[in-house]
């Protein structure tokens, strides 16, 4: 079976993990201070601050500009629902945009139309990596003297208009949760241009000790679920988690995780030194993958369509992501029968309008209802997507 994802341990992670408890505070702190540095230079930012995931970089953005309770807040209809209660929780009130069918990303003209005089910021995407429009929102947002917050989860070193994304809103926040693009057993990186709401993060952040507890305890359990996806078993044990219409257990799988998460801000320096060796390596990884992504592209059999990524800028790699036009569960128990263990659903990414109790959002909708996650990713080889592409090819032969 080719598993959705696999988990990047290297040698070094293990030797940094193994000699954590030995490295004194102040070398922490002073690689955590040297990746955020690098981390805002690689982001265009003049500030970077390290927190314990990316949805805690996002409460700190927010909670830095306070649009005010019971403002609204614009929000692609496409994206990750964890987000939706989180900013909630704020007492800010989520209004979704809807997407564009070609690149999943909202657009200027879906933004505008959601923007009221209760508006009070503009969230937007950069979905699987590929760059939005964001030079038209940030000039719609300053027009509507709004901040556009950038969430860049899935676009590390992602270039649009020739600027890094993360550079054009506000604020931007990345994650560093396994699976994304600087992968350092979770984490997140708020960057900014903005000293004001720099200095509220590092503030809120300073009270908080860096702990290597949680790290570990995550990259322990990473060690465990990468024997697991190379388990001759996975094939069986990926048939009795992912059967239905998708869902189920990546949400609990991600609820456990989310339990992982230290409750504090925390960000050690054993991820500080993980993610500087990532870091410098992330432009190559973004253009080996991209190789990949183009060649499955290409090789993609009838009735997939792959995502628009390049459309404003260049994109960074994420999950590879296409438009099915049958049954995405039948796919998807037909590919696992072939040894292709496919994501559907909101194993891709989640309704955001649907959630929020909005019936205006028809492309997002029929994007949730067609879109599947096709393994691709590091484990591969160079004849990976060939390899994927037949699988996918007999699956959807078996569906017809
Ligand atoms: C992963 C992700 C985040 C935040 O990630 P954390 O798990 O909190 O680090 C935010 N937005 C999107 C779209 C994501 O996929």
């Amino acid at each position: 079976m080719i598993p959705r994802r696999r988990i990047p341990i290297a040698g070094r992670d293990l030797r940094d993990i193994i000699a954590a408890p030995f490295v004194p505070r102040v070398q922490d702190a002073a690689d955590v201070a040297a990746f955020e540095a690098a981390f805002g230079a690689s982001a265009g930012c003049g500030h970077a601050v390290a927190t314990a995931s990316g949805r805690d970089a996002l409460l700190l953005i927010l909670d830095a500009l306070r649009p005010g309770p019971g403002a609204e807040i614009v929000v692609p209809a496409y994206t990750l629902g964890e987000l939706l209660p989180l900013i909630a929780a704020q007492g800010l009130r989520c209004v979704a945009a809807d997407i564009d069918a070609t690149t999943l990303n909202v657009t200027a003209a879906s933004v505008a139309a959601r923007i009221t005089p209760q508006t009070g910021a503009i969230l937007v995407d950069h979905l699987f990596g590929a760059p939005c429009d964001i030079a038209a929102l940030a000039s719609l947002a300053a027009r509507h003297g709004l901040p556009l917050i950038e969430d860049c989860a899935h676009a590390a070193g992602a270039v649009a208009d020739g600027k890094p994304v993360g550079s054009f809103g506000q604020a931007a926040l990345f994650s560093l949760e396994v699976g994304k693009g600087v992968p350092t057993f979770g984490g997140g990186m708020l960057t900014t241009s903005d000293a004001r709401i720099a200095e509220h993060a590092r503030t809120a952040v300073a009270r908080h000790h860096r702990l290597r507890g949680p790290a570990m305890r995550k990259a322990a359990l990473k060690c465990v679920e990468e024997l697991a996806v190379r388990s001759p078993l996975y094939a069986l044990a990926a048939r009795l988690m992912f059967g239905g219409s998708g869902g189920g257990f990546e949400r609990a799988y991600r609820r456990a995780h989310d339990r992982l998460r230290p409750p504090a801000l925390a960000y050690s320096g054993l991820q500080a030194r993980i993610g500087l060796r990532r870091l410098a390596t992330l432009d190559a990884r973004n253009r080996r993958l991209n190789t990949l992504w183009e060649e499955l592209a290409q090789a993609l059999p009838p009735g997939f369509t792959p995502l628009r990524r390049d459309r404003h800028g260049r994109p960074a790699f994420y999950n590879f992501a296409a438009r099915y036009d049958g049954d995405i569960v039948r796919l998807r128990r037909a590919a696992q029968n072939h040894g292709l263990d496919l994501a559907i659903g909101s194993e891709v990414m989640d309704d955001c309008a649907a959630l929020l109790g909005q019936t205006d959002c028809p492309v997002a909708a029929a994007a949730f209802a067609a879109m599947v996650q096709v393994p691709l990713h590091d484990g591969l080889g160079c004849d990976g997507p060939r390899r994927v592409a037949e699988k996918l090819a007999a699956a959807a032969r078996q569906c017809r």
